[in-house]
């Protein structure tokens, strides 16, 4: 085996498959390097599933009185935390809460929108040369809210967005139910979301990513990013199959990016919000045909190809912690009025953290004080919908090329 490429990249989940395949497309020999036997198997598996093209607002830390008593409570479903974790998270929740003044919130939002709304698009063209169009099906996803307030401020923010030509439609119980017919209850009414893509299976998606880029003669390794060391110019890991090298490496890490960074003296404020999801089965003959979001209960229901898989909103704690699924517990019984959910397919939920920065923005480029060096990670709620995106931008700057966007409120200096 040649132990010499041109780029590393690290860690292979949904970003560094796609970094690692928009590199080669640009003519760069690359090596994929991830701890797993395989890609795809971490926070990129467990996720909702959701291509968020519409998704043109971030999310924001809540500001109104009556959501932080709530979540200050601790009982909700769709927030849970650690108090013991809050001397090492408590700073960073107090950056996020600053950035989401609605000055900072506008900002932030102009600053991803190119990104957004080109992602459904990334995906279309590699689910199409990896052959896999079953695993994008274009439903789009539903938003169901409980009560007046909350329709009436989400109707008029969608009034908002259309002019980023985001597509929805505003559905009564009526119109909701010809397209659910098997959610129960009342609801104050809905938004369906028209363009965002679903993605039935999001392990697979990333796995025959990375079947296409070893197809066109890319490698992946297993090796630990922790034996990663500079030395005479380039950068060396350790993997099964031996040292290799190479000029130029990818920190795409996703939660686990410290492992990297910190050692090298970068201080990143890197916080995660912890997720949980199980899948039940259906009812008889009950169907889900979209994602559905319960947004005042807080929790997801997805139609996966495993089964109708339940995901829960943020858990602040430290990223290694061991598991609260307290959120299931509580979303299961509020899902089980929604949609006629059978038995648990696994007997534990599954637990993954989404990797955030406070600002909401993933962090892209260059690292300042290392030659060859450059990250690509903090996709936070986003990265399975971003990954491909970000991968062409990073491909991009690495390679000379004229960015499709400004990659500067991505650059690692925002951060002083
Ligand atoms: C409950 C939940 C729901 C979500 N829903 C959505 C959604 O609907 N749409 C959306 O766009 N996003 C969603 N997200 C967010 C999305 O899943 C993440 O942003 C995304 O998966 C991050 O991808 P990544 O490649 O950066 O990280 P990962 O997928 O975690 O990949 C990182 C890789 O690094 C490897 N690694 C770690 N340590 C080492 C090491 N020491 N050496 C070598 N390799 C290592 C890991 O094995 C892993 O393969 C959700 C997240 C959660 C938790």
């Amino acid at each position: 085996m040649k132990h010499e490429t041109d780029v590393l990249v690290l860690g292979a989940g949904i970003v560094g498959v796609s970094a690692a395949l928009h590199l080669q497309q640009r003519g760069r020999d690359v090596v994929l390097v991830d701890r797993n036997a395989a890609a795809g198997d971490e926070t990129s598996y467990g996720n909702a599933g959701l291509i968020e093209v519409a998704s043109v607002q971030p999310y924001l830390f809540p500001r109104d009185l009556g959501h932080l008593l709530r979540y200050a409570l601790n009982r909700s479903a769709d927030v849970h935390y650690h108090l013991s974790g809050l001397p090492e998270f408590g700073p960073w929740l107090l950056r996020y809460f600053m950035a989401s003044s609605p000055e900072s919130a506008a900002r932030i939002a102009k600053a991803a929108l190119p990104l957004i709304r080109q992602s459904l698009a990334e995906h279309e063209a590699l689910i199409d040369e990896a052959g896999v169009p079953e695993l994008l099906r274009k439903t789009g996803w539903i938003k169901l809210f409980r009560t007046e307030a909350s329709f009436g401020k989400n109707v008029a923010e969608l009034d908002g967005v259309k002019r980023f030509g985001v597509t929805a439609d505003v559905l009564d119980n009526a119109a909701l139910a010809a397209r659910e017919p098997n959610l129960m209850g009342n609801f104050a009414g809905a938004i369906h979301w028209l363009e965002p893509g679903f993605i039935p299976d999001p392990g697979a998606l990333v796995k025959a990513y990375a079947a296409l880029f070893a197809r066109k003669d890319g490698r992946f390794l297993r090796g630990d990013a922790l034996t990663l060391r500079q030395q005479s110019g380039g950068w060396h890991i350790t993997t099964d199959d031996g040292v290799v090298s190479a000029r130029e490496v990818v920190v795409t890490l996703g939660p686990w990016a410290d492992l990297v960074f910190r050692p090298l003296g970068y201080r990143i404020p890197l916080g995660f919000k912890r997720g949980y999801h199980q899948h039940f089965t259906s009812r008889g003959n009950a169907v889900l045909q979209h994602p559905v979001l319960d947004a005042d209960r807080g929790y997801l229901l997805a139609p996966m190809n495993r089964g109708i898989r339940l995901t829960t909103g943020a858990e602040f704690a430290r990223r290694d912690a061991p598991p609260t699924p307290v959120q299931v517990t509580r979303a299961r019984a509020l899902a089980r009025d929604l949609f006629p959910l059978g038995e648990a397919i696994e007997p534990q939920p599954w637990m993954g953290a989404r990797p955030c920065l406070p600002d909401m923005l993933p962090v892209i480029g260059k690292a300042p004080r290392h030659v060859g060096l450059w990250f690509d990670f903090g996709h936070q709620h986003h990265g399975l919908t971003l990954g491909p995106v970000t991968g062409r931008l990073l491909a991009e700057m690495m390679t000379g090329a004229e960015p499709f966007a400004d990659p500067k409120p991505f650059a690692l200096e925002r951060f002083g």
